[in-house]
């Protein structure tokens, strides 16, 4: 599949928490990619590029970006100044942070672990897993936030978990309210706490950049092969 420049246009921008937003964009046709994979979009009249994941399912003419603003750079700034209406341009499909045919007949478990606008990729990601592929091993989502209000998903991730008895969800925030009946700290505290079946776990780390380098250490040393091992950086 190679990638290419497609128009598109914006049909939608909603903020969904805080610094985040989500963009929808029409494409001319139906999108064809893989649950993971990320699109670049061009930001300003020069040509220069911001990578987004596309957080929604394939196989229809538009597609959902979320972006967090926070970084208040050219790229999020082209994002909050668009409206609906307006024309843009995106270059895709990009990636390999896919959850590969080999690991879905291979692996009883699945963890994923994103931070802030991480986990983007990883919620289409397991609804694919778990509406289209029909995946009944388990799936586990760690997300680490800074504060509550700044869960953008945390109502669908939530109706997700009711939905798939196979399907758990645990939310790390650093900094949390004193009624936070979660966890305190970064997506490690959560993780230390899961049953890692070593050879059986593939794993999917997306976000924060340090995050992953920790994040890969210390599955590696909790026994998970580095090849079972699969990220994507926001950098
Ligand atoms: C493959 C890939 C997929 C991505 N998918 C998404 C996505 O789905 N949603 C999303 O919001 N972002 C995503 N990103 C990050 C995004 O592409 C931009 O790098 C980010 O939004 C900053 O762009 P900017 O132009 O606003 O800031 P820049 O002008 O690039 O940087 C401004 C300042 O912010 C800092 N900065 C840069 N990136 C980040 C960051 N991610 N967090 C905090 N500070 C930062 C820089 O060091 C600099 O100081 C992805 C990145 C990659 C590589």
């Amino acid at each position: 599949m190679n990638a290419k420049k497609m128009p598109g246009r914006v049909v939608y921008k909603t903020n969904l928490a805080g610094d985040t937003w989500v963009l929808g964009i029409e494409l001319e046709e139906k999108a064809d990619f893989i649950p993971g994979q990320f699109v670049s979009l061009k930001v300003n009249e020069e040509g220069l590029r911001r990578s987004y994941s596309v957080a929604s399912l394939p196989n229809k003419k538009n597609i959902e970006l979320v972006v967090d603003v926070a970084p208040m750079g050219v790229g999020s700034k082209y994002v909050l100044g668009l409206k609906v209406g307006d024309l843009v341009e995106v270059l895709g499909f990009l990636g390999k942070f896919v959850v590969s045919d080999d690991t879905l007949l291979t692996q009883k478990k699945l963890l994923f672990v994103g931070t802030g606008a991480g986990a983007a990729p990883l919620k289409p990601m397991i609804e694919d897993l778990l509406i289209n592929k029909g995946f009944r091993g388990q799936i586990h989502l760690v997300w680490g936030m800074r504060f509550e209000k700044d869960l953008y998903w945390l109502a669908e991730l939530d109706k997700l978990q009711r939905e798939y008895d196979n399907f758990h969800l645990d939310i790390a925030l650093s900094h949390p309210g004193e009624k936070w009946p979660g966890v305190q700290g970064h997506v490690g505290d959560v993780t230390d706490k899961i049953k890692i079946e070593g050879k059986k776990t593939s794993a999917f780390l997306c976000g924060n950049p340090e995050m992953v380098v920790e994040m890969k250490k210390k599955l590696i040393d909790m026994g998970v092969p580095e090849e079972q091992i699969f990220y994507e950086r926001f950098a």
